[in-house]
């Protein structure tokens, strides 16, 4: 059991954005009135809480939002996409650093200068980082940092990217899949705010989903977590990236829907492109079946009836009535969220075939990079663990 720390007590009570009066936190902290005076004088002496410019007795309290900063991270491909979060909520700054798909040592300078980059933004008179949450793209030990392998980068696996930043940057740092920060972005930024517990399922070249409940995802015993792109949809399908063969990935990923278009393009069914058909992308495809076109509208139908399909076995194995969809793929719209809706509307059962929701995120690329931020800043001040 941890020591009585009433003012670490007080400063989670009050976040995110809580404003109360000396009384109603005594009350919902069951700590002695007497105490709380003389934390919260110490607190406001310090900065770390403001109060109503009118010294009343029952003035309300808060976090001062400008004296504790959080950073969130996405590692992609080719670039970082940064936040520095305060906490009120606040974006301070939001940048992309780019990493031109660099591997190797040249890959940690180029993330550390980025991340040091972020940290000059930051005035004279602003808070001190907490910490930092650093959302990937890959399978990795959440504990240790170190990936177990990566098909995207090689070499990738074996750096340890979270001691090397506690290292030079003497930030605590946690490392979370791009997925799971997602999950955060949308509980406390997104549309997913009045929602418990949701399944967030990104769309990529990848498929992959993170199942949030209670401020804190859900992590297995193992670094595979959430692959629902390799769960094996057609028997007789292709060979998938992951040695299988008929993955779902192999449908309704994005490179296979833009693979389908070419193929039977090339072969002479309708596609409507300026440059060659060897160059489509996603982009065409889906202005393409906003026109009507058949190919199009076939190629993104299939891969939303493969994927909702997927899904309603993953609701009604968790009995989870709310989905999120995002990624590069969410651009095709409703198109996309009536066939899912479709799919967990015929194959759930009742009530979750007509209890579910399936919403298209609005939330846009630095999604996950808020989510990192926020979660580090959640783990510190309510001092709870992020997942289950
Ligand atoms: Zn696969």
């Amino acid at each position: 059991m941890r020591k009585p720390d009433p003012a670490r007590d007080i400063l989670g009570y009050l976040f995110p954005g809580r404003r109360r009066t000396r009384t109603e936190i005594a009350e919902a902290l069951q700590i002695r009135k007497s105490t709380v005076g003389v934390v919260c004088a110490r607190l406001l002496e310090q900065g770390f809480l403001q109060t109503e410019e009118q010294a009343r007795r029952n003035n309300k309290l808060w976090i001062n939002p400008r004296a504790y900063m959080a950073i969130g991270v996405q590692h992609k491909v080719d670039e970082l996409k940064m936040v520095l979060l305060d906490a009120g909520l606040n974006v301070r700054a939001r940048e992309s650093y780019p990493l031109d798909s660099v591997t190797d040592e040249a890959r940690v300078e180029r993330i550390l200068q980025g991340l040091n980059g972020l940290l000059e933004v930051r005035g004279p008179a602003e808070g001190r980082v907490i910490g930092l949450g650093f959302s990937d793209f890959i399978p990795h030990d959440i504990g240790t940092g170190m990936k177990t392998k990566s098909i995207w980068i090689p070499g990738w696996g074996d750096i340890n990217i979270k001691a090397i930043i506690e290292q030079s940057l003497n930030l605590s740092t946690e490392v979370m899949r791009c997925t799971d920060a997602f999950s955060f972005a949308e509980h406390v930024f997104g549309d997913c705010r009045d929602a418990d517990a949701f399944i967030t399922v990104q769309l990529d070249e990848g498929i992959g989903i993170s199942v949030y409940k209670d401020n804190k995802y859900l992590k297995g015993s193992t670094d595979i977590f959430g692959e629902l792109g390799h769960v094996v949809y057609k028997e007789d399908g292709d060979i998938c990236k992951c040695g299988n063969r008929g993955c779902l990935e192999t449908i309704a990923g994005i490179e296979a829907i833009i693979k389908k278009v070419k193929e039977n393009a090339e072969k002479g069914a309708y596609f409507r492109t300026e440059g060659a058909l060897g160059d489509i992308t996603l982009e065409d495809v889906i202005t393409n079946a906003r026109e009507g076109n058949k190919l199009a509208l076939l190629s993104i139908n299939e891969a939303a009836k493969a994927l909702g399909n997927t899904l309603a076995v993953v609701v009604n194995v968790l009995g989870i009535s709310r989905v999120v969809l995002y990624g590069r793929l969410v651009k095709a719209g409703k198109i996309l969220e009536r066939q899912v809706t479709n799919s967990i509307q015929q194959h759930c059962i009742y009530p979750l075939n007509q209890d579910t929701k399936v919403c298209l995120s609005s939330l846009d690329e630095f999604g996950s990079a808020m989510g990192a931020a926020f979660a580090v800043m959640h783990a510190y001040f309510r001092q709870e663990a992020l997942r289950i």
